[in-house]
């Protein structure tokens, strides 16, 4: 059996010793919030009834992050940007990144497929790359980088990729004009990978063993990228659903779009027999530490929570978007 790793100890020594002043791309101004809207408390309650009596559900519904008021999702999203202690998540998969953002790496029978690529070129040189060394895992060996969208603390390090090591970088057509003109007109953003390779939604990519279906799911940005992807866990498959825009957006039109998109992955996740979700920014539901909690590699996976769970955790998320539409309604947001 492959090494399980988790490097528990440097955990310990990394937590929180920083807030990271990079805040979401897209993240809403500081505003205060306006009187609750009653609204906003019906479907917190709808997202409570959802969860029942299922506890990981209920944390979810209760204290995660998505039915936070605007201001306190605004606060949440201050996380330390220290190095998070690389993690083997599965057989074959691997997550690696700060407390903010992760990369996730997935090893086929042909090389690697890669994604997200972390801030900038500094931390891809100094945390994806040496995170995935680790385990053994080289940069040269990556076929493929997929961006989940182009807010520039997950394409940040794809042109240092791209020009180091000549990996193919793949995104959305509308998510490429995106980033494209995050570049040009925000005057700290990383400068963004030469346009390679166009994602479309139901398309299949495959590299040697491994199938990654491709759902787009346009919201948090233009056209976000989502994912289903099988991995393997003691040799046997399992399809987790990879969600690529973790943050509710901050205008009324873009939840309209993330709430069809929501039902869209959905029903993917669904027929796919998804029994696992992930998103690219672990502190929205402490997957790293979820993951140094199994302990043994012979325990159970806390990352395989069943099919019921994925729809269940999917349905409170529209549920919680309609709090923040109620939110947004009150504070007058278009
Ligand atoms: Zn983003």
């Amino acid at each position: 059996m492959r090494g399980f790793k988790t490097f528990a100890g440097a955990a310990a020594a990394s937590a929180i010793l920083g807030f990271s002043a990079a805040a979401f791309a897209q993240a809403a101004a500081p505003q205060p919030d306006p009187p609750k809207p009653a609204a906003a408390t019906e479907h917190e309650m709808k997202a409570k009834e959802i969860a029942g009596k299922d506890s990981f559900l209920q944390n979810l519904a209760a204290n995660g992050y998505w039915c936070m008021s605007p201001a306190a999702g605004v606060k949440f999203r201050q996380v330390s940007s220290m190095p998070a202690h690389p993690v083997q998540a599965f057989d074959n998969l691997y997550i690696v990144g700060t407390y903010y953002v992760s990369a996730y790496i997935l090893k086929t029978s042909a090389g690697l497929i890669v994604w997200d690529t972390l801030n900038n070129e500094k931390e891809a040189k100094e945390i994806l790359v040496p995170g995935m060394e680790q385990f053994g895992l080289k940069p040269q060996d990556i076929k493929l980088v997929i961006l989940t969208h182009g807010h520039a603390d997950h394409y940040g390090g794809a042109k240092y990729l791209q020009d180091t090591y000549h990996v193919p970088i793949a995104l959305s057509e509308a998510d490429w004009a995106f980033m494209a003109n995050t570049a040009a007109t925000r005057p700290n953003s990383p400068p963004p990978p030469t346009k390679d390779r166009v994602l479309t939604d139901g398309q299949k990519i495959t590299l040697g063993d491994t199938t990654v279906e491709v759902v787009l799911t346009p919201g948090h940005t233009p056209a976000t990228v989502s994912s289903i992807v099988t991995v393997k866990e003691k040799s046997l498959p399992h399809v987790m659903a990879l969600w690529g825009g973790t943050a509710y957006p901050a205008t009324m039109e873009a939840l309209g779009q993330m709430r069809t998109s929501i039902q869209h992955f959905k029903e993917r996740a669904k027929a796919a027999g998804a029994s696992g979700i992930l998103n690219t920014h672990g502190f929205f539901d402490k997957i790293n530490e979820r993951v140094l909690s199994r302990g043994t590699y012979t325990s159970e996976n806390p990352l395989i929570i069943g099919s019921a769970r994925v729809q269940g955790s999917l349905d409170i998320y529209a549920e919680c978007l309609e709090a923040q539409a109620a939110w947004y309604t009150a504070m007058g947001r278009k």
